[in-house]
């Protein structure tokens, strides 16, 4: 394995993730999927890290692979961190702790794909089932087109979704599409019928590890949205005014939210952020999405079209190149584009950490 954090395939940033930290001699927790195996016959787990004073009031998440496949730089930039000591002592000289949690969607990880498991998208699944669930009248127009009996799709199918967008406009198109749908399973951007293994995951390791932290702030890395290497960061969610300010505060005042349509991005039901802001109520929290951009929107929304069909056709002769171009959207190659994503993670990190700090941590 080379030096750089960024890894092939899940497999590889696994080991890189476990490495780095056995070289530092940081204690993991892995949870494993059970029952399920990935691209390569391997184990799907999450894997857990926890950094600085165990008594921090203070705690810092670090999220990767929410959209499975997103997860190359997440991933990367989590194992940058365990082999980074000087960031680790000054996160623990501010009294910050660090929860890292690796591909908290290891089969979308692994099998590069947008969703896990279930075809659930987990920035979907963090709603409250026992409520009316929101229905997508803009998805339901299209459903059928997105996923086509053939791929790549016919003409005529290419020349319909064309209309659709040169009629409605590229962001009722994207709108239609991301906010989210409850119908199709077998449809993109769906977002379940019930919290999915993920999602119980992430909400047992909050129960862990935050009951006792007044100060959370979260970190969950995204890529395929926005100019390609930006990072976009993004507070989306359940949010108020109050952690809109918090947030620009620490990261800067390009902090984007759909709260005031500073983002392109649609404010989605159900985001995985929110599974802190309804779990922890004991606790201020400060989170935000950072989304590293790669191709442009249309051709990234193709690929997850893509990404349905492969699901839809697991067998069929051209599903491996089709995954590796799915993957090729969402991470590039590029030795200067990884390093602009290394750094940005870096100082979002750090000032996550400067933000928490100046933090009161008197019970709320
Ligand atoms: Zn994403």
């Amino acid at each position: 394995m080379s030096a750089t954090p960024f890894s092939a395939t899940y497999s590889e940033a696994r080991a890189r993730f476990m490495g780095a930290a056995a070289a530092r001699g940081i204690a993991l927790a892995s949870h494993v999927i059970p029952d399920i195996e990935g691209r390569e016959g391997e184990a799907l787990a999450t894997d857990v890290a926890r950094l600085g004073p165990a008594d921090a009031k203070r705690l810092l998440v670090l999220t990767s692979g929410t959209h499975g496949v997103e997860g190359f730089c997440g991933s990367a930039a989590q194992t940058a961190l365990l082999g980074d000591a000087a960031l680790q002592a000054r996160l623990a000289s501010l009294g910050v702790a660090v929860l890292v949690v690796h591909a908290i969607n290891p089969y979308g990880f692994s099998w590069l794909s947008r969703t896990n498991e279930d075809n659930v998208d987990l920035n979907r699944n963090s709603v409250d089932f026992a409520c009316p669930l929101p229905f997508n009248e803009g998805y339901e127009a299209l459903h059928a087109l997105l996923v086509p009996p053939q791929w790549p799709p016919s003409t005529a199918n290419a020349e319909a979704i064309a209309d659709y967008i040169s009629r409605h406009g590229e962001a009722a198109y994207q709108h239609a599409l991301t906010t989210g749908q409850y119908r199709h399973r077998d449809g993109l951007f769906y977002g379940g019928e019930r919290p999915v293994w993920s999602t119980r995951l992430i909400k047992t390791l909050l129960a862990q590890h935050a009951s006792h932290c007044t100060q959370i702030g979260w970190i969950d890395f995204h890529t395929g949205l926005g100019p390609a290497g930006h990072g976009e960061k993004i507070c989306a969610g359940r949010l108020d005014a109050a952690e809109l300010e918090r947030a620009r505060a620490w990261w800067g005042a390009d902090v984007a939210s759909p709260l005031d349509g500073s983002t392109i991005a649609s404010n989605v039901g159900g985001p995985i952020l929110d599974t802190l802001r309804t779990s922890c109520p004991h606790a201020q929290a400060t989170a935000i999405a950072i989304e590293f951009g790669t191709v442009p929107l249309v051709p990234m929304l193709h690929m997850l079209r893509a990404d349905v069909w492969v699901r839809r056709h697991p067998h069929a002769p051209e599903a491996t190149a089709i995954r590796e171009q799915i993957r090729a959207a969402f991470c590039f190659d590029d030795p200067q584009w990884q390093g602009q994503i290394l750094g940005q993670s870096r100082v979002a990190i750090l000032q996550a950490a400067l933000g928490l700090a100046r933090m009161p941590v008197e019970a709320r």
